[in-house]
């Protein structure tokens, strides 16, 4: 495959721009061959965006039914919506779910989901089932299931075990398209033992842990009440921080945790639009450094949507920001995407690197290029501009059309799904789940 005629963004960290052909030979952006040639001319052609946080399976929950009290606080967002919806999955809806969720992804220019996914009354095998799904689609992935001791130590050990077992075949089959990490819900679902064998099976496995972290106040207060140290203190004395982890929101971390975070080298998904919504706080990024990638936390896997929300809400309180600040996190999902897949290059469309990439058809008002490119982004390209999307060097997207399958048909048996899904809602209740370091903030210890 030859892509012509476009302007090529071979990277957004730092901006690389240059009018060439791009070259695609097994899988791979290519010197030169191919044979079969796609007209991009107008065309912006960039790496694909990675999603390094969502939750597939919320694609169901859009515009739920709630008739309980309004929840007053993060904690009670979970107890009455989250842990009652993922109660009720099962195989079907979990598999709609991936497919419906991997079509929206591919459609704005997704190229790579990182999925963190409960299901505790389906759970051996639920991995499998999503692997299927975005496989079929084309997508590229990096699983885990989110292990927990919220409902009881035996779907904590499932959880567990469903990990394992999907990582280990993910290497040993040498999957093309995805990878599996460690998942773990937060801390404070967690037991001693149970976030030890989480570490434990990370390490043994070689591969990244994967859990949500100071999301809200309530994960760092348990931590602090129970344990003496906050969330990413506990994780590293856990062993379960390095270089490989994936940290998800990371709103309440302290200063000493951030710079263990630092010190481990560990990566952090930051969900913007997740965060405003729940009304959790910010993170702090301008100490989190480098690290920091972006994620959805299931709202979608719109990047160009994520990362535009994201920098106005930084630039709300620091006009110093620039628009390449959202490409830099982008960037960054990219490397820790192609670190667990040993692909030093993805996230880049360089000779070698796996052909996963979008062409925008973007006519452009203004000039464009590398310094003009990340004004472009914040300020006018979108996934309205996404014409073809290419993983691993097939088309899976082509003229704003999935190739492999119908999309209208996708979302018409996910709609089937998501209604029985609902229907089976009615007959759970809230989650009873307590933290056992209660749930206030500051904490009483503290304060007397
Ligand atoms: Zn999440």
């Amino acid at each position: 495959m030859i892509l012509t005629g476009g302007t090529v963004v071979s990277s957004l960290d730092p901006v690389q721009i240059a009018r060439h052909d791009v070259h695609v030979a097994n899988g791979r952006v290519a010197a030169d061959g191919g044979a079969e040639r796609r007209d991009c001319s107008g065309c912006l052609v960039v790496p694909g965006n990675v999603c390094a946080h969502t939750h597939l399976y919320s694609a169901l929950a859009r515009g739920m039914p709630y008739d309980l009290a309004p929840p007053e606080n993060f904690l009670q967002i979970l107890q009455r919506i989250w842990w009652r919806l993922d109660r009720a999955l099962d195989e079907e809806s979990v598999r709609a779910s991936a497919l419906v969720g991997g079509m929206e992804a591919l459609l704005s220019g997704t190229t790579t989901l990182v999925d963190h996914h409960a299901s505790p009354n389906a759970i051996d095998g639920s991995l499998d089932v999503i692997e299927d799904a975005l496989r079929s689609l084309g997508i590229r992935s990096v699983l885990c299931y989110e292990t927990s001791d919220r409902d009881g130590p035996e779907r904590a050990q499932a959880g567990l075990a469903e990990n394992r077992r999907f990582a280990e075949r993910a290497r040993r089959e040498q999957l093309l398209l995805t990878r599996g990490l460690i998942g773990a819900h937060a801390s404070f679902t967690l037991s001693d033992e149970t976030l030890a064998a989480c570490a434990d099976a990370a390490r043994e496995l070689e591969v990244g842990l994967h859990i949500h972290a100071a999301e809200d106040a309530v994960d760092e207060h348990d931590s602090v009440v129970l344990h003496g140290i906050g969330v990413a203190a506990r994780l590293a004395h856990a062993g379960a921080l390095d270089g490989r982890t994936l940290l998800a929101h990371g709103v309440h971390l302290d200063d000493h945790e951030i710079a263990l975070v630092h010190a481990a080298d560990a990566s952090l998904a930051h969900n913007a639009r997740s965060n405003m919504s729940n009304a959790v706080g910010r993170a702090r990024l301008d100490a989190l450094g480098p690290r920091v990638a972006l994620g959805t936390d299931g709202i979608g896997s719109d990047m160009f949507e994520e990362s535009r929300t994201a920098y106005f809400r930084l630039r709300e309180d620091d006009r110093g920001i620039g628009p390449d600040w959202p490409l830099r996190r982008l960037a960054e999902g990219a490397r820790f995407v192609g670190a667990a897949f040993g692909e030093q290059r993805l996230g880049k469309i360089e000779v070698g690197a796996p052909a996963d990439l979008v062409v925008l058809d973007y006519a452009t008002p203004a000039p464009l290029h590398a310094s003009s490119f990340p004004g472009h982004w914040v300020f006018g390209l979108g996934s309205r501009s996404v014409r073809d999307v290419m993983v691993a060097g097939e088309w899976v997207v082509l003229d704003r059309r999935l190739t492999r399958m119908d999309h209208q048909e996708l979302a018409a048996n996910a709609c089937v799904q998501a209604d029985r899904l609902w229907k089976r809602l009615d007959d759970i209740g809230p989650h009873e789940f307590e933290p056992k370091g209660g749930r206030r903030w500051p904490s009483p210890l503290t304060i007397e």
